[in-house]
């Protein structure tokens, strides 16, 4: 059995959703969150919070996200034990949303005896990633996620939670779109099938609206928790 962070043995779920940008993992793992007692770590959101609250760790970050090229993997791996350490107490496992993207980062995970229960692999159309990507919102001040066409706020442009006006996140600019979906295919790619023989592969059509897809990954995790581990609630 693999050990947690501070060394015990580790009964906790861990999962990681992989797809490219664009493909829902942010939002599914809302869901995931809520409903199944995990915590999300999406290294995007800790790399975005740490460039916009200009810690040290955003100044160094700052220069890749800015081009949509990959953070430095010893940088990311960083980021997320820190987070896992931070919430650790309070819950069943974590949803990895965005990590790893590579595969010195999934051995990083290995190394570090983080037992990864399942991985959701969203498959999903590059047009249709495109689409996503060009009408997503962000709010700029308490980071909620909009899509205009799929999952609109309200009122149009405005935030339904604090009322804030929406933004283009600057790495939804199509010449950074462009790059983010090269790097998926070149680099992220190569785990799908370093989890595939693992045998912990899932596949999921990412394609289909948000309903479906949650009611898919619902059909994924409802046995999970019954059968291996009744601490998800
Ligand atoms: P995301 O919100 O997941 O699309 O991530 C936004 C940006 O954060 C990416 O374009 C990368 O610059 C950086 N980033 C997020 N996760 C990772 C990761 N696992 N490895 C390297 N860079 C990452």
């Amino acid at each position: 059995m693999a050990r947690n962070l501070r060394g015990e043995k580790d009964s906790i779920v861990n999962l990681i959703l992989l797809g490219p940008p664009g493909s829902g993992k942010g939002t599914q793992s809302k869901f995931i969150e809520t409903s199944y007692n995990l915590k999300q770590v999406s290294t995007g959101e800790l790399f975005r919070s740490a460039v916009n609250n200009k810690t040290e760790l955003g100044a160094k970050v700052q220069k890749f996200m800015s081009n949509g090229s990959l953070v430095p993997d010893d940088l990311t791996l960083d980021i997320v034990l820190e987070s896992m350490r931070a919430i650790q107490k309070s819950c069943s496992g974590f949803i990895f949303d965005g990590f790893p993207r590579t595969l010195p980062q999934a051995h990083g995970l290995h190394e570090k005896g983080i037992n990864i229960k399942l991985v959701i692999n969203f498959i999903i159309d590059e047009s249709k990633v495109l689409e996503r990507l060009s009408s997503r919102r962000i709010c700029p001040t308490c980071k909620k996620e909009y899509n205009l066409k799929f999952n609109p706020p309200r009122t149009d442009e405005i935030c339904d939670t604090c009322q804030g006006k929406l933004a283009i996140r600057h790495d939804d600019s199509p010449v950074i779109i462009k790059k983010r979906i090269e790097d998926y295919d070149m680099v992220t790619r190569k785990l799908i099938t370093y989890y595939h023989n693992q045998k912990i592969l899932c596949d999921i059509d990412a394609g289909l609206p948000i309903e479906e897809v949650r009611l898919e990954i619902k059909n994924i995790l409802d046995p999970l928790r019954e059968r291996c581990h009744p601490r998800i609630r």
